[in-house]
Order: structure tokens, then sequence, then C-alpha cells
């Protein structure tokens, strides 16, 4: 048996490698190690959650941001982004037509716009909380105090997503302006986590300067966090940031990073990012096929879905928008999967199947 085959068992019985080990692994892997961690991957999801697939509806609420981050499309200066921020009644008319399709989780994301004051949130949060009581609110607006994220919990929200990006320092400064602050960052993760917060976080898969000792480096530290989602999509170019010239990341390793999670964290929620189905017309069915169990449907307006750029070419109209779920459920059960109409929580236990078939 291959040297990686020997790594990726014993990942998937200690649930931990080395950092050198983490580091050969993902210098030499190939073809055969992936497709051997992701059928192992897919076993290992099946026992927690079955052929089940969670949707979340996706409600991008504005693409102000205050931040600057090299990678990203809406960044503060990019002055061709056209920009838009979604009102309260804006937000629960999403939530509305999300809520007659069958979605019971609705995510908040945007940029970290000001004009969202703590005030302005925890109204938003819990009218639809009060309008939909059975649905979980996850929040994707970037970084806050402790006290913010309490009040937001306390307003009702139930999850949260904040993507680590880099668990390395110096790599973090590669990828964000120094105004902002790695510490910080992972600070707030661990003050979500102790609120109460369901917590995702995750990276970007072969963004700028990414190696694979800070990718080693990234799968440590997620193992140390525990996080409940881990959303890994690959890094694709945006036209009209720093990084317009650098090279976008690929399906093949996405897919390996994605199998090697699911073995680590066999409870962990995780998506088939917009991302990889972007940069391969199959890669969200491969992204399941590689022991994902998440995907994030886009529910906002249809006028603004253009405009929430934050790579190029990113997908806005086909089973990635959420009126076309019948569509999904469909192409999804070719595959022999079932889409879940729930909240779609973490595992605390191997699944057992008792649905109607
Ligand atoms: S990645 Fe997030 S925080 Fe950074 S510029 Fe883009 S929207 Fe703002």
């Amino acid at each position: 048996m291959g040297k990686n085959i020997l790594l990726i068992d014993k990942l998937n019985k200690t649930k931990e490698l080395s950092k050198e080990e983490f580091i050969s692994l993902f210098e030499t892997f190939n073809d055969e190690d992936i497709e051997y961690a992701r059928s192992l991957a897919c076993k290992i999801r099946d026992e927690w959650y079955g052929k089940n697939i969670f949707l979340r509806g996706l409600i991008e609420i504005s693409n102000f941001c205050k931040n600057d981050c090299l990678y990203c499309g809406i960044r503060r200066s990019n002055s061709n982004a056209e920009r838009y921020r979604l009102s309260k009644e804006n937000i629960l008319e999403c939530c509305a037509k999300g809520y007659s399709l069958g979605y019971r989780t609705f995510v908040l994301q945007g940029g970290e716009d000001l004009y969202y004051t703590d005030d302005i949130l925890c109204d938003i949060i819990s009218s639809i909380k009060e309008h939909y009581p059975d649905v979980a609110v996850t929040l994707s607006i970037g970084e806050k105090t402790y006290q913010q994220y309490k009040k937001y919990f306390e307003a009702g929200a139930d999850r949260y997503l904040l993507r680590h990006e880099t668990a390395n320092e110096s790599h973090y400064y590669k990828l964000h302006p120094n105004s902002m602050s790695f510490k910080n960052r992972i600070e707030c993760l661990y003050n979500l986590k102790k609120i109460g917060y369901q917590v995702g976080t995750g990276f970007m898969v072969e963004s700028p300067f990414q190696t694979p000792k800070t990718l080693a480096e990234d799968f440590i530290f997620i193992k140390e966090l525990q996080p409940d989602m881990v959303g890994i999509g690959p890094y694709i170019v945006h036209h009209s940031t720093p990084f317009a010239n650098e090279q976008s990341g690929t399906a093949r390793t996405t897919l390996f990073l994605l199998a090697l999670l699911r073995i680590m964290i066999p409870n962990v929620l995780l998506p088939a990012t917009t991302s990889l189905g972007t940069i391969d017309p199959n890669g969200q069915i491969n992204g399941f096929l590689s022991g994902a169990n998440v995907m994030m449907p886009n529910l906002s307006p249809a006028k603004v879905r253009k405009k929430y750029l934050l790579y190029d070419n990113k997908l806005c109209s086909g089973n990635e928008a959420a009126e076309f779920k019948a569509s999904l459920v469909k192409n999804l059960k070719e595959y022999g999967f079932r889409v879940l109409d729930s909240r779609g929580d973490v595992a605390k236990y191997p699944f057992v199947d008792c649905l109607p078939k």
C-alpha cells in the first residue's frame, strides 16, 4: 500500500496527523490517493448523515465592505463594483420565498457593511425568527466584538460562518492588508464558540501563496477548533483585484481536501460550494461524491445576484439559484441523494434512517 494511503488510513483511525505528515501528503498526493480518500469520505458521510443533503437559502444582504482583502471582488477599493444593500423588508421577502420552497435555514451573508448597526441586525434576526420559528438563522457578516456576537445570538441567530482563510500568520498578511488582524480573526471564532453558536470556518483552496505547509496548519487549526461546518472552495480570480494575474485553484485539489476534512471530522457539515460549481460544471455533484452534505442555493433577489461577485463568473442562474430547487432535487436524486427540508443541524450521533424512501 502506498505511503499516502497509509496516511489517509491513519487520519481515519486517529483523526489527526502531524504537521510533517500533512505536508508530505499535500506535497505528493496522486489520483489514486484522491479516489481512495473520496470513497472513504462518502462512507463516513453516509454513516453520519445517510445520503441526505441539507439546503441553506443564501441571502446576500450587502456587497458594501469596509475591508480590502486582496482576493475579493467586493473589496472596498474595487470602484468597479456596483454596490447594493437589502432592507429588512427585502430580506423578509427572500425568507418568505425560501420558506415556501422548503428552506429551513437562511444564511445572511454580506461584506462588513457599517450601515447594519447592531439594532438593525438584531431587528432583522428577531423578525425572521418571529415569522419562522422553525428555521435556523446563520450569519456570515465578518468580524465583530464578543458583545456584538452575543447580541445577535440573543436576538435568535443560531450559527455563524467566518472562514479563517489561512491559519498561517504570514500567509494571512499576504492575503489581507495590515489594517486587518490575524489574531482578531482567530479570536472571533473562539468567541463565537464560547457564546454557543454553531460555528463554520474554512479557507480558499490554492489561494495565492498557499503551500503544503500553510495547508497543514489549516488542517491542524480546524482539528483544534472543532467547528460544526467547514466551507472550502477553490480560490477563483477576480479581475478587479490585486490578484488579477494569479492562478485560480482546481476542483481536483478541492475534492481531495473535502474528503480529508470529512475523514478528520466525521460529523462536520461540509458544503459543496458555488465556487466548486463555478470552476467545474460537475463540481458540486463531485463534492457530494467526496463527502459533502450541504448546498447553499441563492435566495437573493435576482436583480442583485450579479452584483455580489466575490470572484469572476460566479454561478447565479442554474441549480445554485434557490428557485430551481425542484430540478436540483431531481439531479441529486439521480446520484442517490435525497434533499431534506429541515434545519440540517450538525449530527450528534450516527445516522439512523427512519424516513420514507
Ligand atoms: S472577503 Fe469579506 S471582509 Fe474581505 S473584502 Fe471581501 S467581503 Fe469584505
